[in-house]
């Protein structure tokens, strides 16, 4: 089936004031009268529900968390974009838009991404007025820095905490919903199933984690906003309980699941130190700014780095990619890094990293404004470490970190499924097949308080919607099913443990659909990934019992759907036959080991509809059509 991304007609930079005079409207006195589910309280979420209270609907808000301000957007660290060209460098709406879709190795679909450039100066507007302490210049104006990918500085920050302070600007936004009585919290829950009526989206089936009892929830909508993916590797720097199983469910009741190979490695992280780690740290981009990323020149060198005179140094991003040197996308930088290490030049105890080295700038700026720049980083650094990155180079090596792919989601945000809607990083829209620096929190921001307060109203106005309470028969069908797969993990009583699985499960995805993919490695992890999962279900152990707080239960029920989903993801990669942005399948690169794309065969979003456990999925796409920028082979030389 070809997928319609419904986009409006009209020239790309009117077709959002366009829609928005369009799309109908909820009149303020039947806002009222509409109940929405809000899941997920990270920046996405919690700005949406914040709008949508402030609006006058009632908004119920779920999430994994104690408070919703815990939700995995407060580990953000580097910075937000927006087009706002303070710095007078050449930055605007279309530059913004077009290093976004280029980024993306141009598997975005333009008027999303026009879109999100449009609101992205908003966004600084209305975080400021919340509050939100961005790091100023001298004279009081907002300061910006550098971000890869881009040739301007249009990142705003504030210190290496951007995501914390963003989020309190919205949970301060979303608190005042809550005392006025719009939006009612339901912290420690757990959502397991999307609920449908007469094909639309009417509700959920959640765990309350903390009484581990089914409770369900009506509404005239539903919003998942439940983020990323990335732990389906294990070891990534996403938080521990980031997960896909809201999404999964969704899809497996209907809703399309786009590009789920798309997964960002980012170049910048703490190399993997030994097999106990459950989790990796990022080191923010934003220190590629200052920091130079090199390897010595020869293989086997193990003099430590300050010993190793300038000229047997290989500044190799500087080297390869003279014009923007440090500051490539990160498909390009990891890519880079890994290749040194596998040619044997990887530096420390595993061969497996490469140095981010602040000398130059220290030499240059002064250890007191490198402090006021990066100093909770490099604090950071020094407590996991134990080495301090003002004296000796940081080791860093790429990890997983974002995921690009998602729910299939329409210019309006709204899935295949009438009233399911999906915001931030849990649908696949705005970052291609690479996002860029600092712009995910601009677009969770930009689909929270900006994007879904209008089309939202659309399908309201626009679609009827009888009445349906949470003892209709489908809520009671959705508990059951819930119920059942609890059962059955308790049941299973065998001798390994979840987190074993998990790891097992992740580094298979870590080693045949990471970095680097190709075809019979992907074959070969697709028939394992099934057997681990065949295992799972006759050898997991699951302690405890379901009517209580039961962490392992929670793991096992994420862990499973991690299971069932990589699969799919492996042939989601085995189906995209070209390199584009962080999917490199090695049989398409260039003798420098760039990526090739396909453009005449694979220019679309591949959208997968589930057909069962195990059953291959069938393929939807969207075209993609560029009448605004012309493909061209990246290059950051
Ligand atoms: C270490 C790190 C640093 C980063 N730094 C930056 C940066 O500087 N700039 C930038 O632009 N991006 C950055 N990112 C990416 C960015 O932080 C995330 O993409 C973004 O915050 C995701 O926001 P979100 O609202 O979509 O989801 P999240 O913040 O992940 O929130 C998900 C919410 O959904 C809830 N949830 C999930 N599953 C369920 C379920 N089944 N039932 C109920 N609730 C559920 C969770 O409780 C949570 O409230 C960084 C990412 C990491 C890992």
């Amino acid at each position: 089936m070809a997928l319609d991304g419904h986009v409006p007609g009209g020239p790309l930079e009117q077709k959002w004031e366009r829609h928005q005079f369009e799309l109908k409207l909820v009149n303020p006195a039947n806002k009222r009268n509409h109940r929405l589910i809000v899941v997920g309280t990270g920046l996405a979420g919690a700005a949406a529900a914040a709008s949508l209270g402030e609006l006058g609907y009632n908004v119920l808000s779920f999430c994994l968390q104690d408070s919703p301000r815990r939700a995995h957007s407060i580990a953000a660290q580097g910075g937000i974009n927006a087009a706002k060209n303070y710095q007078n460098d050449g930055d605007s709406v279309f530059r913004l838009f077009y290093d976004t879709i280029k980024g993306g190795d141009y598997r975005a679909r333009e008027a999303n991404v026009y879109r999100l450039a449009q609101i992205s100066a908003n966004i600084i507007d209305q975080c400021a007025a919340q509050g939100v302490p961005f790091a100023r210049e001298y004279g009081g104006t907002l300061a910006n820095r550098s971000f890869g990918g881009a040739q301007v500085s249009r990142t705003f920050y504030a210190r290496g905490q951007t995501g914390q302070q963003l989020l309190l600007g919205a949970y301060s936004a979303l608190m005042r919903q809550a005392n006025a009585g719009k939006v009612t919290l339901f912290p420690r829950r757990e959502m397991l199933e999307l609920v449908l009526v007469d094909g639309q989206a009417r509700g959920i089936v959640v765990r309350n984690l903390v009484t581990g009892q089914l409770e369900s929830y009506a509404a005239d909508a539903v919003l998942l906003a439940t983020g990323g993916y990335g732990n389906a590797f294990y070891l990534s720097t996403n938080a521990k309980n980031c997960n896909v199983t809201a999404t999964w469910r969704a899809h497996k009741k209907g809703a399309f699941f786009a590009n789920p190979c798309f997964t960002q490695i980012h170049p910048t992280c703490i190399p993997v130190s030994g097999s106990y780690q459950a989790k990796l740290t990022l080191m923010s981009e934003s220190l590629r700014n200052d920091g130079r990323v090199w390897v010595p020149r020869q293989g086997g060198d193990t003099r430590p780095p300050g010993q190793v005179p300038e000229n047997e140094r290989d500044y190799f991003l500087e080297r390869r990619y003279p014009s923007f040197g440090n500051l490539v996308p990160r498909d390009v930088a990891s890519r880079a890094a890994k290749a040194v290490c596998d040619e044997g030049r990887g530096v420390g105890s595993t061969g497996r990293a490469v140095y981010l080295d602040f000398a130059d700038a220290l030499k240059r700026d002064g250890e007191e404004l490198v402090r006021q720049k990066y100093g909770n980083l490099f604090q950071m650094y020094e407590e996991i470490t134990t080495e301090d990155p003002y004296k000796t180079p940081m080791r860093i090596y790429p990890a997983v970190h974002y995921t690009m792919g998602g729910l299939w989601v329409d210019y309006d945000l709204m899935s295949n499924i009438p009233g399911l809607f999906v915001l931030g990083e849990a649908n696949f829209s705005d970052h291609g097949a690479n996002r860029l620096g600092a712009s995910a929190l601009m677009q969770g921001l930009a689909d929270g308080y900006f994007v879904i307060p209008y089309t939202i109203g659309g399908y309201l106005a626009g679609h009827p919607l009888p009445p349906v309470a949470s003892d209709h028969p489908a809520f009671k069908d959705a508990e059951r099913e819930a119920g059942e797969r609890t059962k059955k993990l308790l049941a299973v009583s065998g001798s390994r443990t979840v987190d074993e699985f998990h790891r097992e499960l992740g580094l298979l995805l870590w080693d045949y659909c990471g970095m680097s993919r190709n075809t019979s490695g992907l074959q070969e992890v697709r028939q394992k990934i099934g057997e681990i999962r065949e295992e799972f279900w006759q050898n997991v152990t699951v302690t405890g019992s379901p009517g209580e707080l039961n962490q392992t239960l929670e793991r096992a029920g994420r862990v499973a759907d991690f299971m069932e989903f990589g699969e799919t993801m492996v042939n989601d990669a085995l189906a995209r036959d070209e390199s584009c942005g962080g999917h490199f399948r090695e049989e398409h690169q260039t003798e420098e080991g760039e990526a090739v794309r396909d453009d005449e065969n694979f220019a679309h979003v591949a959208a997968w509809e589930f057909n069962g456990v195990g059953v291959e999925p069938t393929l939807h796409k969207e075209s993609l059509i560029f009448e605004n920028v012309s493909l061209m082979q990246r290059s950051y030389k």
